[in-house]
């Protein structure tokens, strides 16, 4: 029965639309509904493969009507699935183009592209904006979320970059959000999500980026605590060009600079990000270099290749969370180490501490990103295959956050996480951030209808 409403349905929508419409009775709908977690298997009633923001506008009013729960899917990285309902799911991924304007020095990126449409686009001009670490996040749920990257230091967060969006809200209507035009709206998507309505399209900022330098160094995991201090000291004292991580995961096979002791086993990784040379690179962070790597790989990149350097494929059971810490000191360093005991190992995990600070920190104060004042975040990163795995690899997650949570600020970034609770996503945006949110949201969503997000309920 279930089956005959939804291709009734299904009919009806796509008599309306320019896009397609997938029942499960669709081909493609299997592939349609796939996300990057494994964990997550939902059956929406209807996924919309809109092609504009009419299509967009459409499906909204359809859901609103059908009184179909409503999600919104980007490049459905949000460990929680949250781009999949049983209801209604609004497909953007087909609106993915991307233009350049190379004298203005902007990006208009549709609300379905992904970090490679956007990397490729840019890299063409000699230009860049912060982007994920992955290629194929989604540029939308990633910059209204706040959006951390490997040259955040140098160009802040991605939302520092948003300079106006097109929105298609609750009511069906289309507006744009920018300083002059909706501007409660504007500043709530600076780090307020997908609360507010389907953003269509987004002009981000770019910045000149004549070189860019990719560089992973590994070594045995024992060296954890004196290669985290040098890390850190190089990062804290070092220019704002350079930007990375210290990741502990399993050596990967296949690489010729990985040494055979380190395959399938727990390594120590730095990843170097530099915008600039290589030589500049080396220069710069050569107390790393001195450290006799067991192995490196190091290159001048294009932009978009070095942004995909570090991929993951889909299909993994995902479990993360992050704890932002004000500081780094010897015994936080030491912590975050220890946290690698744990981990699943061999296993496509990475047990993660990023730099922060730098333009990040210099950015708007007011925006509901609070968490941009923190130095360091560790981010557990739990991936693996084997459902039997489930227990143990979340149990890591959680312990890694126990055991470095003396030194945190009591943020965190959104993204970073999955369903912990009110109390997390109100840390998230600031006590003072979720009430000017919920102001906003009353005011764009006052029914909720956008609650597949960390959810800003309307005041
Ligand atoms: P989706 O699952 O499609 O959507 C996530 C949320 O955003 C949903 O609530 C959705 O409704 C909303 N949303 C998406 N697009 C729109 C839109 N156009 N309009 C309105 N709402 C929208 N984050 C970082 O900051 N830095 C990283 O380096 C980084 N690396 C990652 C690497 C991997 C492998 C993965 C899986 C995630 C990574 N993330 C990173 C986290 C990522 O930023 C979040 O998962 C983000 O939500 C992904 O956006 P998406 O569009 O792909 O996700």
């Amino acid at each position: 029965m279930t089956g005959l409403r939804d291709d009734a349905m299904g009919g009806e929508l796509r008599s309306l639309l320019t896009g397609d419409v997938l029942t499960r009775e669709t081909a493609g709908y299997d592939d349609a509904r796939r996300v990057f977690n494994a964990m997550i298997d939902r059956h929406p009633a209807l996924i919309v493969q809109c092609e504009d923001r009419t299509d967009v506008a459409v499906s909204v009013a359809f859901a609103r009507d059908h009184g179909l729960e409503v999600a919104v899917r980007g490049g459905g990285h949000s460990v929680a699935g949250l781009a999949l309902t049983d209801g209604l799911v609004i497909d953007l991924r087909r609106m993915n183009d991307v233009s350049v304007d190379p004298v203005a020095r902007t990006a208009t990126v549709g609300g379905g592209a992904i970090m490679a449409d956007l990397d490729r686009a840019c890299t063409a001009h000699g230009l860049a904006t912060t982007g994920g670490r992955v290629s194929t996040t989604g540029v939308g749920g990633f910059v209204l979320g706040g959006g951390t990257g490997w040259l955040d230091r140098l160009f802040g967060l991605a939302c520092d970059n948003l300079l106006e969006a097109e929105v298609v809200t609750a009511g069906g209507e289309v507006v744009r959000a920018a300083p002059d035009s909706h501007p409660d709206l504007f500043w709530a998507l600076h780090g307020g999500g997908g609360n507010f309505g389907v953003v269509t399209s987004m002009v981000l900022r770019l910045h000149p980026l004549p070189a860019s330098t990719f560089g992973l160094l590994l070594w045995q995991p024992e060296r954890g605590p004196e290669l985290v201090r040098a890390f850190r000291d190089l990062i804290e004292n070092g220019p704002d060009e350079l930007g990375g991580g210290v990741i502990f995961l399993t050596g990967p096979a296949g690489e010729d600079f990985v040494p055979a002791a380190l395959v399938g086993q727990l390594a120590l990784a730095i990843v170097l990000v530099y915008a600039g040379t290589e030589t500049e690179l080396r220069r710069v962070a050569g107390p790393l270099f001195d450290a006799a790597p067991a192995g490196q790989y190091v290159a001048e990149l294009p932009y978009d290749e070095l942004q995909s350097a570090m991929d993951d494929p889909p299909g993994y059971r995902n479990y993360w969370s992050a704890e932002h810490l004000h500081a780094l000191p010897d015994e936080a360093a030491d912590a975050f180490c220890a946290g690698a005991a744990d981990m699943l190992v061999p296993s496509a995990s990475q047990h993660v501490l990023f730099s922060m600070g730098g333009a990040i920190a210099r950015g708007p104060a007011d925006h509901p990103v609070p968490w941009r004042r923190a130095s360091w975040v560790v981010h557990p990163f739990g991936l693996w295959t084997d459902a039997a795995d489930d227990e143990r690899g979340i149990r890591w997650t959680r312990a890694v956050r126990a055991a470095v949570r003396p030194w945190s600020t009591g943020d965190v970034y959104l993204n970073f996480i999955g369903d912990e609770g009110r109390e997390r996503v109100v840390s998230g945006f600031g006590a003072d951030g979720y009430a000017r949110l919920a102001a906003v949201k009353a005011r764009y969503d006052p029914a909720n209808m956008f609650h597949r997000n960390h959810n800003v309920r309307p005041a």
